[in-house]
This record gives C-alpha cells, structure tokens and sequence, in this order.
C-alpha cells in the first residue's frame, strides 16, 4: 500500500515551460524569468564535450571520474576526498543527507520561505520539521533565535539557504557560526547562488573547519547547466564517506562528468556570467523601482518583488510571453510575491516596459 506520508505530498506542479505558453496564447516569442537559470546559456567548449562522449554512452560512467574531482578540487581548493557530486543536481545531494542522517521521527529546522525542497524531503523520509524564519520585518534576515530555539537531541538537519531563494539575502558569518557552536546537527548551508554573492560569505572552504557542516553547489545557476542536473557538497572526509555509501551509484552520466569538466576549465565563460548576471540583477533591482515596487536587495541571480496585486500581474505577464515564478507556493510566503530572475539586457528591458504597462 501507498506510504500516508506519500498520500499527504501535494501533486507536483511545475512552473510554466516556454512550449506550454506558446501553446496557451499563441506566442511567438517567450522571456523567462522563472527558474533563475543562466540566461546566457553555457560554456561553447561544453557542448563540443558532451558531443564528443556521445559515442561512449553504451558503456556506464565511472561512479567517480577522476578528472572531474581534480578539476572541481583545484576549483574549490579543497581536497577531492571533500567533495561529493550528485547526478540530479544538489537535489540528490539533498536526498543523499536525509538518506544517511535521518531516521523517521527525526528532526529538521528549516527556516521559512526558503527553499522548499527541504520540506518536501523531509516528508518523503518522515522527519519531524520544525519551522524557523527569515524575518520578514527585518528584510528576511535569519531569525538565529527561533533556529537555536528548535534544536533539540533529535535534531539532524539544519537548512540555511545563503543566498536564501526566493528572499535574495545572504546570512551573516556570525549567525551559521553561532549556530554551528550550538548544534551537533549538520548544518546544511546552501550555496545554489553563491558565485553571484560578495565573496565573504563564501562557506566554501570555511566548511572544513567543522566536522557536522556541508556546503551545497550546483551547475544549474551560473554554470548555465540546469538540464544537466550536476550539484555537489563539500564537507569533511567522514560526512563524505557516508554519504558517498548511500548516493545512487551511476546517477552522474557520462554527459554531465564531461559537461562538468569543461564548465570548470572554462573561466573566461564564468567570469562573463557572473560579470553580467550581477549588472542584470542590478538592471532588474533599479528598474523595478523606479517603478514604484517593492523590491529587496539580493546577492543572487534573481529578486524578490512584493506587489499588492501580485497574482494579476504573474497573469498578465504569462499573457504577454514572460514567465516570473510566483511565490504563492512558498511557506510563508503568498501571492503578492513575484521572484524575478536574471535575463539578457534586452529582455530585462522588455520585461520592465511589459510590466509598466500593466501596472
Ligand atoms: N538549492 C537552492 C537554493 C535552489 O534554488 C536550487 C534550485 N532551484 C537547488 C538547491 C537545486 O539545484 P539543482 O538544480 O542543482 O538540483
């Protein structure tokens, strides 16, 4: 019989594709904005590599590819024995932890909005979730007291999402250090933006310093390589062992390790993407004010905008061809919340007139 913690999952319900909506209102031409992807695409030498592995693809891939551990180890300056890459992205790598830390009836604190996968895993594996916040009133900056207040001897996981999605902002050293002195839970700190952030807050390498704490990354955002699903977490070589026992074993495909490599290798294409996601999270931020919208400061590669009729507005912009992801589906959040990724110049220009005229 179905498991009652599968019954209670709601349905999964993706965010408009590009096809559905040129379907829906018979457009031509789509901006979208939702998925705080790289707009740019990715690294030309990537699509050469993956057409090149293509004629390897009847044989399995190595469950751990040498040279992509070594690239992604001088990447990072830190040991590849530190390292672990999911093959679904850092979704996997999020599985992965609950696979290995969690038991049922377990804790987790997860401070709100943020990030939702964590409480849709958290479900899935029977954890008892226990809700923190990003302060609304205090521009979503983390509430370190209602995390220290749910830690409890059943604690295993705690989330904190730095740059936080959807809010933008990032969390001060000193609050993941404070609760990392008060917990012998793993603290997860989510690092999905963290290219497009100041590099200060980069927890990276600082990781290693602490034996109940992993670092989480991804090739979706900067690295432009959503599709892909390439994610990976840094954290000392016992949380890694672990881990590495209870990921699936070949989830990482020959495309993707080859596709990895090269996004590395590649720093002029980083560098461009990062240069120019900041200037159009700028283009965005300035432009949405000058309109009159609420919107917050952000260290990621979309923002958050607070419109009272939020709801018409993500429906008339689907109308016009452009897709911002609306954040009624967001613990603690509602529809008056729009999260707007980064574009092209022009788009973020088309983007910003469309939605004058809508206003
Ligand atoms: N963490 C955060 C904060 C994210 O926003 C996302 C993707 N939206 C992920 C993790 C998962 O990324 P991936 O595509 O690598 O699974």
């Amino acid at each position: 019989m179905i498991r009652e913690v599968v019954k209670k999952l709601k349905p999964y319900v993706p965010g408009k594709s590009i096809e559905e909506l040129k379907r829906m209102y018979g457009l031509k031409e789509i901006i979208k904005l939702g998925s705080n992807e790289n707009p740019w695409g990715c690294s030309p030498k990537v699509k050469e590599a993956i057409l090149k592995e293509i004629n390897n693809i009847h044989h399995y891939p190595e469950p751990i590819n040498p040279i992509l551990m070594e690239e992604l180890s001088m990447f990072l300056n830190v040991d590849k024995n530190n390292i672990i890459v999911g093959g679904d992205g850092a979704d996997e790598v999020i599985d992965t932890l609950f696979k290995t830390f969690v038991d049922k009836g377990d804790e987790v604190i997860i401070p709100i909005p943020t990030f939702t996968q964590y409480r849709v895993s958290a479900q899935i594996y029977d954890a008892k979730i226990k809700f923190a916040k990003f302060d609304k009133k205090n521009g979503f900056k983390l509430d370190v007291e209602s995390v220290l207040n749910n830690i409890t001897n059943r604690t295993k996981l705690i989330f904190l999402c730095s740059p936080n999605n959807p809010t933008g902002n990032v969390i001060e050293n000193r609050d993941i250090e404070r609760i990392l002195k008060e917990t012998e839970a793993i603290v997860v700190i989510d690092h999905a933006y963290i290219e497009y952030a100041d590099k200060k807050y980069d927890w990276s390498r600082k990781v290693l310093k602490y034996n109940n704490a992993i670092v989480l990354r991804t090739f979706s955002k900067v690295f432009g390589l959503a599709g892909m699903r390439i994610g990976y977490g840094i954290a000392n070589e016992e949380i890694i062992n672990y881990m590495m026992r209870v990921k699936p074993v070949f989830s990482l495909t020959r495309l993707s390790q080859v596709a990895a490599i090269e996004a590395l290798r590649d720093k002029e294409f980083l560098d461009f993407s990062i240069k120019n996601g900041i200037k159009s999270r700028e283009m965005l931020y300035s432009g949405l004010k000058r309109l009159g919208i609420k919107v917050y400061p952000s260290q990621a590669n979309y923002v958050l905008a607070e419109i009272e009729n939020g709801k018409m507005v993500y429906e008339e912009l689907l109308k016009r061809g452009v897709i911002v992801r609306s954040c009624s589906s967001f613990d603690g959040l509602d529809e008056r919340y729009l999260r707007i990724s980064i574009g092209k110049f022009e788009e973020i220009e088309k983007f910003l007139s469309i939605l004058e005229g809508i206003l």
